[in-house]
């Protein structure tokens, strides 16, 4: 089915609305041009072009990326892991159909492998049409594409031989009111844990910030916690994300390693290909402001 309206589009502007997760506020965008409303079998999918932030894709009413800021997500959610690695090879992305992170992922010169999971095809074929910028490695020969619910993905992992599994695993899923709803769940992080190599790192968004609902991403950190014997809440800013930046929890099996402190430097030329991540930023990420810091970390 494709309709050209929108209930989140009123008088010209794209509103997101979320009476749980964000009462009382709203983040709304101009809209020139609504190219795409449909609903696929998992998601209500929109993609429209705003005045002034390019195009934006949105998956049940909530903004996945826009243009103009995508790459402050991209670039954390996957040098964050990446860096804190010291030779990661192997790699598996679940979720992620815009395809920002596997083209992120394949900047890595060592990289051999990335796996990307994602459920929905609507998605990959919408980007590849509408945000051809985000999209442009999903024809990467690295890259290994399956079509399959994440979650289900990782439990067959968990078969996996000590030298089939990953070295980093970044969790690019969309929030937990549709079909990533079990992402957020402990047997989720434990099936992360199992498909791990014993010093491999995890990274997944967080759907929340210290703003939106400080509780959830606490509860969030116990919930890995509880599995991993490392987990640290850091965030990156997204002007086009509710109250301007989104939270994400990286963990490893190593209480002694510190996941601040880059195992690697990017190289002069990685740098110059990167607009947002640089050491200094991925330390600087894991600062909490004290309010946050006494309530998350305790
Ligand atoms: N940057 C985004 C954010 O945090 O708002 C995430 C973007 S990416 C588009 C999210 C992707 O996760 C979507 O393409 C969605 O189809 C996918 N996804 C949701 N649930 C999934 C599941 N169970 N298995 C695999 N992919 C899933």
């Amino acid at each position: 089915m494709t309709s050209k309206v929108h209930d989140c589009i009123k008088d010209g502007w794209f509103y997101e609305v979320s009476d749980e997760h964000f009462p009382g506020q709203a983040l709304a965008l101009r809209v020139e041009e609504v190219l795409h409303h449909s609903k696929s079998e998992f998601q209500d999918i929109l993609v429209f072009r705003s005045t002034n932030h390019g195009v934006v894709l949105v998956l049940d009413g909530i903004i996945q990326c826009s243009e103009r800021d995508e790459f402050a997500y991209q670039e954390m959610i996957a040098h964050i892991p990446l860096y804190c690695h010291k030779n990661p090879k192997k790699v598996l992305v679940i979720g992620g159909g815009d395809g920002g992170v596997v083209r992120e992922v394949v900047k890595h010169e060592g990289v051999e492998s990335v796996t990307m999971v994602e459920i929905d095809k609507t998605v990959i074929e919408l980007a590849e049409k509408y945000l051809p910028g985000m999209s442009s490695a999903m024809n990467h020969p690295k890259l290994t594409l399956k079509l399959c619910d994440g979650f289900k993905f990782l439990k067959d992992a968990s078969q996996l031989e000590e030298n089939e599994k990953f070295d980093v695993i970044i969790t690019d899923s969309s929030d937990p009111d549709g079909p990533a709803e079990a992402f957020f769940q402990t047997e989720y992080f434990q099936l992360l844990q199992d498909a791990l190599k014993p010093d491999g790192i995890v990274i997944a968004q967080t759907s929340e910030n210290v703003w939106l609902d400080i509780n959830y991403l606490k509860n969030l950190s116990q919930t890995a916690k509880s599995v991993f014997r490392n987990a640290r809440i850091c965030y990156t800013t997204v002007p086009t994300y509710t109250s301007g930046q989104l939270g994400l929890i990286v963990c490893c099996n190593s209480p002694e390693t510190d996941l601040t402190i880059p195992q690697r430097e990017p190289t002069k030329e990685e740098l110059e290909n990167l607009k947002y991540y640089n050491n200094q930023i991925h330390t600087a990420s894991f600062v909490l402001p004290n309010w946050a810091d006494n309530l998350i970390n305790g």
